[in-house]
């Protein structure tokens, strides 16, 4: 199993050149593959131990006139739905025309991954315009040169957890099996008890993974969330050894959800779930949008709850923290008040993330654990203007001037919103190397005040200019 790779973006920056880096002498093999255009490429790629297709949007003249930009808008929208991942081109050297606006602006509403990469990155006479992209909105560019090879690292960097998720919703969604009926064990049957392994896939579920220690009550959420005994058709006909997903309607909000828990019991590893839990929870947080940490009310904020929460946060995923079992829990005010007090200390960097106690087995408290994941999931989503932005800035630099190490002042000139999932912004600084952590702490913090934006991670970038 592997993933399609579009590479998109203007004429000139270097699109060819970097397929034809990624396809080497393959080419010839999938060249004429019916369904490929003769504006369309379609190559077997190679990258370290990765393997995937490649797809080149070459063969475009620079748009001059309406008819040519209209085509070239049709052909990227069409190589953006074929792929997995996008990967938008510009070119460092002439910085961030006009036209990649365009490409930008199809790539945010149309694409599901993107990668932005600034081409022709050798030497300096690319600085200012690795800088530029950052205010596209596509996250931070990879600095490449086709030509010269230079960048690669970082694009693997980027494709491989990609890859990695993409090979396992693809195992849980049975798509490279073939459909099979299952039919659980007699007790367990009525008209639903006949399934077809593949799982209806509804628009673009937001992806959730359940992750916490062994016997917190994952699976018992999953299949309250689900309805009764509805859960695990997978696991029996050994779709996969890692994760399942399923994906629901969580009234009315389609989800799919990533459950590590309910296989591991099936295949009787009770001795190694310390180390599964761990890695197949990894490999959730990877994928998922937003991560659900379920503890034992009895026991919260053990050492691998705080281990996959960090993970989940390092990653860059939006963070519910359910407290689970609550509906054994005698001293319920006093014990709110400890989880509190365990959380901040323990968890600072997750800090306002939303903290919901609920009971799996009852079904008590999922409404808000829903309403918490939805807000969540928006926060981590949102976009703040450019202009909004300084406005703030200059206002945050008035409160608290930033500091002048060895006497010299730090200038904060501009700052934009470069990503969202999780939003991450860039500040363009003089010597941003200087920066004291306390000073980007007090941006970030006021930040999430400000644009309300508690418990998501937030990313800032420090960049100098010229
Ligand atoms: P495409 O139209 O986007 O497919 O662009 P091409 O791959 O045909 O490249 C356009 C021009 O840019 C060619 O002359 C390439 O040799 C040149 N080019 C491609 N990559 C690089 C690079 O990394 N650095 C430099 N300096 N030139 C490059
Ligand atoms: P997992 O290993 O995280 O998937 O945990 P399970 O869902 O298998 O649950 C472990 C045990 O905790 C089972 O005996 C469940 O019945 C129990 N359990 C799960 N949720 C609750 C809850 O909300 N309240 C109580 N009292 N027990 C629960």
């Amino acid at each position: 199993m592997s993933f399609t790779l579009a590479i998109v973006g203007r004429p000139n920056v270097g699109k060819s050149t970097l397929f034809n880096r990624l396809v080497g002498k393959r080419l010839a093999l999938v060249d004429d593959q019916p369904g490929v255009t003769r504006d369309l490429r379609e190559g077997a790629a190679r990258l370290g131990d990765l393997r995937f297709t490649v797809i080149d949007t070459a063969g475009l003249e620079e748009a001059t006139d309406e008819s040519l930009q209209g085509r070239m808008r049709k052909l990227t929208e069409r190589a953006v739905d074929m792929a997995d991942i996008c990967l938008f081109m510009i070119d460092a050297r002439t910085g961030v025309t006009p036209t990649d606006e365009i490409f930008a602006e199809i790539l945010r509403k149309r694409a599901k991954h993107v990668i932005l990469a600034a081409n022709k990155g050798e030497g300096r006479a690319a600085d200012a315009g690795v800088i530029e992209a950052y205010g596209l909105g596509l996250g931070e560019p990879i600095r490449l040169s086709a030509e010269h090879g230079e960048g690669l690292n970082d694009l693997y960097a980027q494709l491989q957890p990609l890859a990695d998720a993409f090979e396992d919703q693809a195992k849980a969604d049975g798509s490279d099996l073939p459909e099979i009926d299952v039919t659980l064990d007699e007790e367990d049957g009525d008209d639903e008890s006949k399934f077809h392994v593949r799982w209806p896939t509804i628009e673009k579920p937001m992806q959730i993974a359940v992750v916490g220690r062994p016997n917190a009550g994952k699976s018992t959420l999953i299949n309250k969330i689900l309805g009764d005994d509805r859960l695990l058709t997978g696991p029996e006909a050994g779709i996969t050894r890692d994760a399942i997903s399923l994906t629901i309607d969580w009234d009315g909000m389609p989800i799919r959800i990533w459950d590590t828990a309910g296989m591991r019991k099936k295949a009787k590893i009770q001795d190694k779930l310390e180390k599964l839990s761990v890695s197949d929870g990894l490999r959730a947080v990877k994928f998922a949008e937003v991560v659900i940490v379920l503890l034992d009310a009895a026991i919260p904020f053990e050492q691998q709850d705080l281990r996959i929460a960090d993970l989940a946060e390092r990653e860059g995923r939006a963070v519910v923290i359910a407290v689970n079992k609550w509906d054994i829990e005698d001293d319920k005010q006093g014990k709110i008040n400890a989880l509190r007090e365990a959380f901040e200390r323990l968890l600072p960097q997750l800090r306002g993330a939303p903290l919901v106690t609920v009971s799996a087995k009852t079904g008590k408290g999922l409404d808000r654990l829903r309403a918490a994941v939805e807000k969540a999931y928006d926060t981590w989503n949102r976009r703040v203007t450019t202009a909004q932005l300084n406005r703030w800035l200059a206002g945050m630099m008035e409160a608290h001037p930033p500091p002048a190490p060895g006497g010299k002042r730090i200038k904060l000139r501009y700052m934009t919103q470069a990503k969202t999932r999780p939003p991450g912004f860039v500040v363009m600084c003089s010597n941003p190397e200087n920066m004291p952590d306390s000073y980007s702490r007090y941006l970030v913090n006021g930040l999430r005040t400000d644009f309300d934006m508690p418990g998501t991670p937030i990313r800032l970038f420090m960049r100098g200019q010229g």
